[in-house]
């Protein structure tokens, strides 16, 4: 269910996830999510946004000033 309309008819998306970290951009593309069907609004299942945080924290250690990382291969290579 939606937690800002209240809406419960979500349909699979992606997204593209933006941190931005101490002057550096880092980019998720391709992020698998759900899409609220009335106002638009995304959200990760738990298990995405665990990878997703483990992605964004392997990226910070690199610290370049623009990371730009595909989802779905970053998943595979994990
Ligand atoms: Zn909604």
């Amino acid at each position: 269910m939606c937690m800002y309309c209240k809406n419960d008819t979500m349909k699979e998306s992606t997204t593209t996830h933006v941190v931005n970290y101490k002057g550096c951009i880092i980019v998720v593309k391709n992020v698998p999510c759900e899409e609220c069907e009335q106002c638009g609004e995304k959200f990760y299942t738990d298990e995405t946004a665990g990878h997703l945080e483990e992605i964004v924290n392997s990226a910070k250690k690199l610290m370049q000033e623009i990371s730009v990382i595909d989802y779905a291969k970053a998943t595979y290579a994990a």
